[in-house]
């Protein structure tokens, strides 16, 4: 289990690391106790000096208050994307519960969101996200990883399991939630095969997932040699193969066109659309003004 430190922030909501007018993050919880082996965390900066990203999670206690004054003075409206630096669902938020005090915030101040998680526990807050949906634009858009349980377990040790965020993807369709599906990141030689694919987009698209969309994996910095030790570990017959595809932080991209290609010609033969841009144009554009927030 990791350690947990109560930290207060400055601000709640922060500039996305690709700025954008009009979007914000809010991330109530820095350090992610989910510890998956591919992790981009190990590649940042350390919350704080020594901290390891998976062993050490960072509660931002104030971060209702700072929200609340922020969301008070501002003049217009911003899209926040909750949890995509770090799983706003993972285990901390089973002591602390910070999520169903900031959606009711985003709620009463009608704020649109974007939300991907994990997690299961967000089924807790299952009359929140509905609430919210109904009064503006709601996304929520969990990543899954491997069909293969045990693989899942290995590559993704405190997750729900694959099976499971599908299943919490079908009860959300009673919402009003925009809902997509991240294949991601795709495990070269591990979660590729093309069967796992029909299966997950086959998932997605009897789900009635408004969108699909796909990455494979990508090792910043230190994240590589995680990945590559855990890959020593439990695959060692791979080791060099990862080794070989991996010459930079991402796939050959012989590899990962050939992988894009089954992906998209399957996509677009169950009618799956690849992003939910359309939709958030259709839904924000009314009432969308540009807001001074940072
Ligand atoms: S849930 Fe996301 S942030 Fe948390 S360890 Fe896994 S990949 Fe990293």
């Amino acid at each position: 289990m990791a350690v947990y430190h109560e930290i207060v922030c400055e601000q709640a909501l922060e500039q996305p690391r690709i700025p954008h007018d009009g979007q914000a993050e809010l991330t109530p919880y820095l350090g992610c106790e989910h510890g998956c082996a591919y992790c981009y965390l190990a590649g940042l900066r350390p919350a704080q000096p020594g901290a390891d990203a998976f062993d050490d999670v960072f509660i931002k206690t104030n971060v209702l208050e700072k929200l609340e004054k922020e969301l008070a003075r501002s003049t217009g409206q911003v899209i926040v994307h909750v949890g995509s630096l770090t799983d706003c669902y993972q285990p901390a938020e089973q002591t602390y519960a910070l999520m169903p005090e900031l959606l009711r915030l985003l709620l009463r101040y009608r704020v649109p969101m974007t939300l991907c998680t994990q997690s299961t526990l967000l089924l807790r807050d299952y009359d929140l996200i509905d609430a919210l949906s109904r009064e503006t634009y709601v996304e929520i858009a969990p990543s899954v990883t491997a069909v293969d349980e045990s693989l899942q377990r290995k590559l993704e040790p405190h997750s729900a399991s694959t099976t499971a965020r599908l299943d919490m993807l079908r009860m959300l369709r009673q919402t009003h939630a925009v809902l997509g599906v991240q294949i991601a990141p795709v495990i070269p030689y591990l979660t590729d095969a093309q069967e796992d694919l029909v299966f997950l987009l086959h998932a997605a698209h009897a789900l009635e997932a408004d969108y699909v969309q796909s990455t494979m994996l990508y090792l910043r910095g230190a994240a590589k040699e995680r990945f590559f030790t855990w890959v020593a570990r439990e695959y060692p017959q791979l080791e060099e193969d990862f080794r070989r595809l991996y010459k930079t932080g991402g796939a050959e991209r012989h590899y990962k066109n050939a992988y894009y290609e089954r992906f998209h010609t399957l996509r677009k033969q169950l009618g799956l659309a690849d992003h939910p841009r359309k939709l958030q144009r259709a839904m924000l554009q009314p009432e969308t003004t540009q807001i001074t927030l940072f």
